[in-house]
């Protein structure tokens, strides 16, 4: 497998106001809850490690619509379950940024919170927390014979072989989130069902408190890998973490929230990048090819 990423960030940016022909997460036996395009799930111990490097609100939980046996409804959902418990993943947040990705115009869109909107580089790339699941993409779409994102940017955006230069699958692919053997991995199982009323409804609706997205972070990292097994001790501790994390991510978040427009419109006036990020202290791209 080998990609050309360069001015491209199709996989860490949210294009569909810019043509990106479907939306694959919300459709299927599993349909997100959310409306993230392109989510970045997480593992249990890189959870573990984003929360301990105060980045705990860098992190978002994600939901899955679903119907029959495994399911439990809150909040009139009815949401994927095991045993009643409902199932989660822990991915990367989604922050509105001025970017200028297909060599177009800037515009808003909505992007990895890691993404420098002015290089369209990953600010966490060579990294201890570069996640895996970026490190090894497009890998299982090769693997599944699924359409990736480069091959998408270049039917919109390009020429074929514009960015997926080599497609062979990778030899070292972990397994995929959603594979069976992922709960207490990738997949969580939060432990009662009543305790999130209200959260579900929130996130669904782009509104989760900080605190609803720290409930479903800290059982992620309190998880045990291959069982449903929370430990609850350790659930509060990762909690408390998570509520204390006051990263540059949250803060720039807050300030492109107040600042953006549609997504999709061109952008008119939008404060400095450098102020909004590398100032509040996220890692520079420019030293990196
Ligand atoms: S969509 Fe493909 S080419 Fe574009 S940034 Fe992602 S991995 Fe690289
Ligand atoms: S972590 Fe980096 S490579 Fe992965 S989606 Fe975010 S910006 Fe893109």
């Amino acid at each position: 497998m080998e990609v050309n990423c360069e001015g491209c960030a199709g996989c860490c940016i949210d294009w569909r106001p810019l043509g990106a022909p479907d939306d694959r997460e919300r459709e299927g036996r599993y349909r997100a809850l959310d409306d993230a395009y392109n989510l970045v799930a997480l593992s249990r111990d890189e959870i573990r490690e984003f929360v301990a490097d105060g980045l705990g609100d860098a992190l978002v939980p994600r939901l899955f619509a679903a119907e029959g046996d495994h399911t439990v409804t809150v909040d009139g959902h009815e949401v994927a379950a095991v045993g009643g418990r409902p199932a989660f993943l822990v991915g990367l947040r989604k922050t509105p940024k001025p970017v200028a990705p297909f060599d177009g115009e800037r515009v808003w869109l909505d992007a990895c919170a890691f993404l420098d909107p002015t290089t369209l580089k990953c600010r966490i790339h060579e990294t201890d927390r570069y996640p895996r699941r970026c490190h090894t993409y497009p890998g299982h779409n090769l693997e599944l014979d699924a359409e990736t994102e480069c091959e998408r940017v270049e039917r919109v955006h390009g020429e074929a072989g514009d960015h997926l230069v080599d497609d062979a699958v990778p030899a070292d692919l972990p397994p995929p989130p959603l594979d069976r053997g992922a709960i207490g991995s990738t997949v969580f199982l939060y432990p009662d069902p009543d305790a999130v009323e209200g959260a579900v409804a929130r996130l669904v609706a782009g509104e989760a408190t900080v605190e609803d997205r720290a409930a479903f972070v800290a059982c992620a990292a309190a998880s045990a890998p291959g069982t449903g097994t929370v430990d609850d001790d350790r659930m509060a501790r990762e909690r408390e973490r998570t509520l204390a994390a006051d990263s540059w991510v949250a803060a720039a978040d807050r300030e492109w929230r107040d600042a953006a427009a549609d997504r999709g419109s061109p952008v008119a006036d939008a404060p400095d990048p450098d102020a909004v990020e590398t100032d509040r202290g996220a890692p520079p791209t420019d030293d990196w090819e």
